[in-house]
């Protein structure tokens, strides 16, 4: 789809969905993860419907937002972030101040998962290549699934921008050739349980499958 303007380029916030760190299975090692409430695309199939809500979430202003994720970032050694949704691009003003706050406070590395074509981005948003490391672009598309570690259909890619810096580019680069699908499934303190990365098609299915029963053991013998 091409980037075309919408009534919430103006919003000044962002909605938080959700957020972890450390995050292992979207992105090349260790990062924080950041969920943004947001897309109107309705790709059928999308594995996060639960972000597609403008209103969910906590709304935050980018600055406030850039602290939290700063702070986490700091609490767990890391520099790198990952920035998923929902649409990150649904607004892209607030997401220049986030992305270019993160680069300020010391992350060296930020990936962006977006529906939208990196082409037509960068050539809306010229700062892109400034402040984000790497995008994967294109919408979700079910019929089409992708094995690969990155993506979640055959027609999503990834766009390398971090040509300054030869270790980030390369840790994408190790990252793209990677073949095993990744999925970090962690517990929230409500014990509600969530995987996060790229489920391969039937991975929900496997993870609520009740356990098998045990084979009867052996009545002891006298
Ligand atoms: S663009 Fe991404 S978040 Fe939006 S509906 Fe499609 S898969 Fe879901």
């Amino acid at each position: 789809m091409r980037f075309t303007p919408n009534l919430k380029w103006n919003l000044t916030k962002l909605n938080l969905g959700y957020i972890h760190a450390p995050l292992t299975a979207l992105g090349p090692g260790r990062r924080v993860g950041v969920w943004l409430c947001g897309c109107a695309r309705n790709c059928p199939g999308c594995l996060s419907p639960e972000f597609a809500d403008f209103k969910a979430g906590e709304a935050l202003t980018a600055t406030n937002l850039t602290r939290i994720v700063l702070d986490l970032a700091k609490k767990h050694r890391l520099s790198a972030v990952t920035i998923s949704g929902g649409e990150p691009f649904a607004r892209p003003r607030p997401l220049k101040t986030l992305v270019s706050g993160l680069r300020s406070g010391g992350i060296e590395d930020i990936l962006v998962y977006t529906g939208y074509w990196a082409y037509d981005l960068t050539e809306e948003f010229p700062w892109i290549e400034k402040y984000i490391s790497a995008l994967v672009d294109g919408p979700f598309e079910r019929q089409n699934p992708s094995k690969e570690i990155f993506r979640g259909s055959d027609n999503q890619s990834l766009n390398i921008f971090e040509y300054r810096d030869y270790f980030i580019t390369r840790s994408y680069l190790n990252w793209k050739k990677v073949e095993k699908r990744q999925a970090q499934i962690v517990v929230d303190p409500d014990l509600r349980l969530r995987i996060l990365g790229i489920p391969g098609p039937g991975d929900y299915d496997h993870l609520f499958e009740p356990f098998p029963t045990p084979p009867p053991e052996d009545e002891p013998t006298a």
